[in-house]
């Protein structure tokens, strides 16, 4: 089969590879659309992890083939698979902080080499216990490239249920790429406020299309406009889903006092920013963090996607084959003007099985 290889710091190349072999209770999918997203993108760039390997992890397709004692799937069926799954029994999962299991660490669906996601390839192979507990159907009428959402809805929806958000709260949301997009969408899902800003007029353009209140320059003085809106206070909880110092300390200068700061999307080592730990801790605000998604909003997450409450497929401003996937990397690293979220699409590509 072909798949978009990893082999090096921001080498993509497409090859032939052996089509992955499934062993009792796994599942082999046939990719049909994988997103691109920003965790692969940094690997690939700043080659975060040793190569050959093979990303791609925000993946939908259909099943192919199932192993002996499989019983919930068969060839055929339309699906999304998650590529964590947490163990659900050690001191993290007790405390429902899966992305700490150990377990879920681990990496449960491949295409081949050390297993990294796998969607950009025409076969990925889910493990066991992915099949037991990641993988969800794609009930009809929902495409493949939206279906291949529910892991990204999947990380924002953890991240706002982290901040405790409520209804008749300001949200800022800094940074109106595909994620801040949708941290937008479910704020304002809770019943929140939505106040968005982003250095590209495209992005705030489309915060407003998908129900932004208010959208602010981020090359402006955002916590001066975020007050003016909110009596002099501030925002309630501000989400950061743009990288850089600059970014963060526009965050949490416009968080009113006691509100948070939910720190998202910087999943990069080295990644910093400097904080005044004096205004900090003396107007109480709160630094919170999310990072990858949780099993138990996985359902959520699904039908959030299945039943467009939030909507997805605006965001796919570029489609490429798997043969162009290095192109599609190369696009979607660079935040600019018409760019949003790449996809993969593998369908018609594929070999006869
Ligand atoms: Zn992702
Ligand atoms: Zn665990």
């Amino acid at each position: 089969m072909r798949a978009a290889v990893y082999r090096g710091v921001g080498r993509i190349e497409i090859e032939d590879v052996p089509r992955p072999a499934i062993g009792p209770g796994e599942i082999l999918i046939a990719v049909e659309a994988c997103g691109v997203c920003p965790t692969d993108i940094k690997k690939i760039q700043k080659g975060l992890l040793p190569a050959p390997r093979i990303f791609g992890h925000e993946m939908a397709g259909v099943v192919a083939e199932v192993g002996r004692g499989v019983i919930a799937f068969r060839e055929g069926d339309r699906v999304v698979a998650h590529h964590h799954v947490p163990c659900g029994d050690c001191f993290y999962c007790d405390r429902g902080a899966f992305a700490q299991c150990a377990h879920y660490k681990r990496n449960g669906t491949t295409a081949g080499f050390e297993p990294s996601g796998g969607g950009f390839a025409e076969y990925v192979r889910a493990m066991d216990w992915i099949v037991e507990r990641g993988i969800l159907r794609i009930p009809d009428g929902v495409d493949f490239e939206e279906a291949a959402f529910v892991e990204p809805v999947n990380t924002c929806l953890k991240a706002v249920e982290n901040t405790c958000l409520q209804a008749d709260e300001t949200a800022l949301i800094v940074g109106q790429g595909p994620i801040g997009l949708i941290l937008m969408q479910l704020a304002r899902l809770r019943g929140a406020k939505t106040v968005v800003s982003d250095m590209l007029a495209d992005r705030l353009d489309m915060g407003r299309r998908l129900g932004a209140e208010r959208t602010v320059d981020a090359s402006e003085d955002v916590p001066a406009a975020v007050r003016s809106w909110t009596d002099g206070r501030g925002a309630d909880c501000a989400f950061l889903a743009a990288p850089g110092p600059v970014a963060f300390a526009q965050a949490v200068a416009a968080t009113r006092p006691a509100g948070r700061v939910m720190v998202f999307s910087a999943t990069s080592k080295g990644e910093k920013a400097e904080v005044e730990l004096g205004l900090l801790c003396t107007s109480e605000k709160r630094i919170l963090t999310a990072y990858s998604s949780s099993i138990d909003l996985q359902e959520t997450s699904a039908q959030l996607v299945f039943q467009r409450k939030v909507r997805v497929k605006e965001l796919i401003t570029h489609r490429f084959s798997l043969e162009q996937t290095a192109r599609a990397v190369e696009i979607a690293a660079q935040p600019c003007t018409g760019v949003l979220k790449a996809m993969i699409e593998i369908r018609g590509q594929r070999e006869k099985a």
